[in-house]
């Protein structure tokens, strides 16, 4: 590991608050390094206005540092314009507005879109809410027989002409990263829209979206070390034209009678209502922080981390484990035989480590491998293999009192 793990756990103020914890969860959330509180309270405290909307200094101000914002996450991503960054309150709100949006100009009754076994619910039920009951039939890539994606079924449902393709970037049940490259490549050749969901790839990956050429790509703020309450959808500028505003109000119109509206352009046109300001300058104060690190020494650390807990784990007797440390951002899920998950949870959260436990807004996934849900444990780049042993040790304990 090439960074210094103890002066990089000293930027997150929760680790000298709250040394007793050993935090797991990490791809529920990420804790936020001291830049992200700064950067908010500095707005807060010195700018605090609305956006776009006043004459004055402070509006202005305000104005600025939104926007810069919005630069920032758009040169993260290498989008080619800014304004195809359009905040959202996070991955899910993104998701609503993408598929009621493309109903209509994109997509008609009987048009099919191609969606994957391991998905979160956030890329499954706006697609029941705001398509299929206007006819479009949703497909779904299976799994293989060692619960991954199945490219080969993939190329062969793409047969079928789905008119969009969205698929995870990482899985968050199983940590599992995704061909990208190769999911775009070839379901562009097969003449779909592709959006990724990358909310939780975007913190495992430098994400290029013009050398990907993929046409949505989505993520949340907090899973970037960036604050709750906001989002992006990153859009072509030629498919967020297209997209219909779920949203109406202030902001995202240009003239407005009692009887009509005409809507604004991009981005403003899908962002009505006042943004969240102040998170969206914490998400470009987490993107400029995290621009600063080693992100390839992240990754390998992330990657250790697993490697270690993975091994660690097959010397405890009665554990299944459900996904493997190779091609995996930094998630182990797992399941004591015959042991309610929660029930391993509950035992660990009374030793203060923090993991998840349940489905993990993937049902139709643990369905799919006829598993009852699972423990999950998720590392960041601010774990220690100390944590690492730590957790073993308590894991074993628990085991040894449930079985
Ligand atoms: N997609 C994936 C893969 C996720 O992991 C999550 C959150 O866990 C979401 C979508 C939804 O994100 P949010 O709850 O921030 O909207």
């Amino acid at each position: 590991m090439n960074f210094d793990l103890s002066a990089l756990r000293q930027e997150f103020p929760f680790f000298s608050a709250h040394p007793e914890w050993i935090y797991l969860d990490n791809a529920a959330t990420l804790h936020k390094p001291q830049a992200v509180f700064d950067a908010m309270n500095e707005f807060y405290r010195s700018q605090n206005s609305n956006v776009h909307r006043s004459a004055h200094g402070l509006s202005q101000q305000a104005t600025t540092a939104f926007e810069t914002a919005r630069t920032t996450v758009a040169q993260f991503l290498n989008a080619r314009f800014s304004h195809e960054i359009i905040w959202t309150s996070g991955t899910t709100a993104g998701f609503n507005q993408l598929v009621f949006g493309l109903m209509g100009p994109v997509l008609q009754s009987g048009d099919r879109v191609l969606i994957s076994s391991m998905e979160h619910h956030a890329n499954i039920v706006p697609w029941h809410i705001h398509a299929l009951p206007f006819g479009v039939e949703l497909d779904v890539v299976p799994l293989t027989a060692d619960h991954r994606f199945d490219m080969a079924a993939f190329e062969e449902l793409l047969q079928l002409k789905p008119k969009v393709v969205s698929i995870s970037h990482v899985s968050n049940a199983l940590g599992h990263i995704q061909q990208v490259a190769d999911i775009v490549r070839l379901a562009k050749a097969a003449g779909a829209i592709v959006v990724l969901d990358g909310a939780q790839g975007i913190v495992w990956q430098r994400i290029d979206v013009q050398a990907l050429d993929v046409d949505f790509y989505l993520f949340s703020g907090h899973k970037l070390y960036g604050p709750t309450g906001i989002g992006v959808l990153y859009g072509k500028t030629r498919y967020l034209a297209l997209l219909r505003p779920l949203l109406g109000g202030g902001e995202m119109i240009k003239t407005v009678s009692f009887t009509q509206s005409s809507w604004n352009d991009l981005p403003y046109r899908l962002e009505a209502g006042t943004p969240n300001i102040a998170a969206a300058v914490g998400l470009g104060a987490a993107i400029l922080w995290l621009q600063q690190q080693d992100l390839t020494a992240f990754q390998q650390h992330k990657t250790a981390l697993v490697q270690r807990f993975y091994d660690g784990c097959k010397q405890i007797p009665l554990l299944d484990l459900l996904s493997g440390p190779t091609t995996n951002a930094g998630i182990v899920a797992l399941n004591l035989k015959n042991e309610h998950p929660a029930d391993l949870a509950t035992l660990l959260d009374q030793q203060n480590i923090a993991v998840r436990a349940g489905t993990h807004c993937a049902m139709p996934l643990f369905n799919t491998m006829n598993v009852k849900g699972s423990v999950r444990f998720s590392f960041a780049c601010y774990n220690s293999f100390d944590e690492v042993d730590r957790t073993l040790a308590a894991l074993t304990t628990a085991v040894e009192l449930l079985s």
